[in-house]
């Protein structure tokens, strides 16, 4: 079966083709995704730097008594937002931008970047409230309770679980490459995995109106998609099996000796 085509609005994302035809090349980001990798870490940055700033603003407040609880919390979850909101951006600007995994140690450092912020931007915090003395008992219980409890919410966002390199963007390019001859794939808005075929049963649902193509790149700087589609890896391998061996006409014709 090839690719009948799709009955939904399909929107092409231009700019990431690449020229060179080896069948595994390295990946390398183009200079418009490598410019929005650069203004998302700006920003990641500057939200860290934010949230940093009001830290300092909390500590500032322990050393002066009397302790107003409401006050601490405003400013713990402030510190909170934008630690998150610095993670989000990091994490997009790594899917823009994958580093090598040749340097483990770099590669951590830059994937899980978001982990350290949230130490860095609640961990003295944490520490200066319990060893306050302006700070009562119970204060520090609710205060300090907080504090950690918004260390751990930050430090979990921060975390990329399947964190982009170039390696893996490399491998997966030269896979599709392989299977179809091309980079290119599709993928939904609400969809996990990139698929070979737009006519792919699993993209062509009631709840999907619009079907992106693009590079394997795209697909997981757009929308975060690092899987291939099963059902599409099937059939493209039954295609070439087809095309290697037998004829379609030949298969056919034994399939139907068979029943018989
Ligand atoms: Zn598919």
């Amino acid at each position: 079966m090839a690719d009948k085509g799709t009955k939904k609005k399909l929107t092409k994302v231009t700019g990431g083709e690449s020229s060179s035809a080896a069948p595994v090349k390295p990946f390398v980001a183009s200079d418009e995704s490598k410019k929005k990798a650069r203004n998302f870490r700006i920003i990641a940055v500057l939200c860290w730097l934010v949230a940093i700033a009001f830290q300092g603003v909390a500590i500032y407040l322990l050393t002066k008594p009397p302790i107003v609880m409401w006050q601490l919390i405003a400013l713990i979850l402030a510190d909170l937002i934008f630690v998150i909101a610095g993670s989000l951006l990091w994490k997009k600007s790594n899917r823009f931008d994958p580093p090598s995994e040749k340097n483990k140690i770099l590669f951590f450092m830059q994937s899980q970047l978001g982990v350290i912020a949230a130490i860095i931007a609640f961990l003295p915090l944490i520490i200066l409230i319990f060893m306050n003395k302006n700070v009562s008992g119970k204060q520090k219980g609710i205060i300090g309770g907080i504090a950690i409890a918004a260390l751990l919410i930050a430090g979990v966002t921060g975390v990329d679980w399947n964190p982009p390199s170039v390696e893996q963007y490399a491998e997966q390019t030269a896979q599709v490459e392989e299977l179809t001859g091309k980079n290119s794939v599709f993928w939904t808005k609400a969809g996990t995995r990139y698929h070979l075929y737009s006519d792919c049963w699993r993209i062509n649902t009631k709840r999907t109106d619009e079907i992106f193509q693009g590079t394997v790149a795209q697909a997981r700087e757009l929308k975060n998609i690092s899987e291939l589609c099963s059902t599409c890896e099937e059939r493209v391998r039954k295609e070439k099996g087809l095309e290697i061996g037998k004829t379609a006409a030949e298969a056919a014709k034994e399939a139907l000796e068979k029943k018989e």
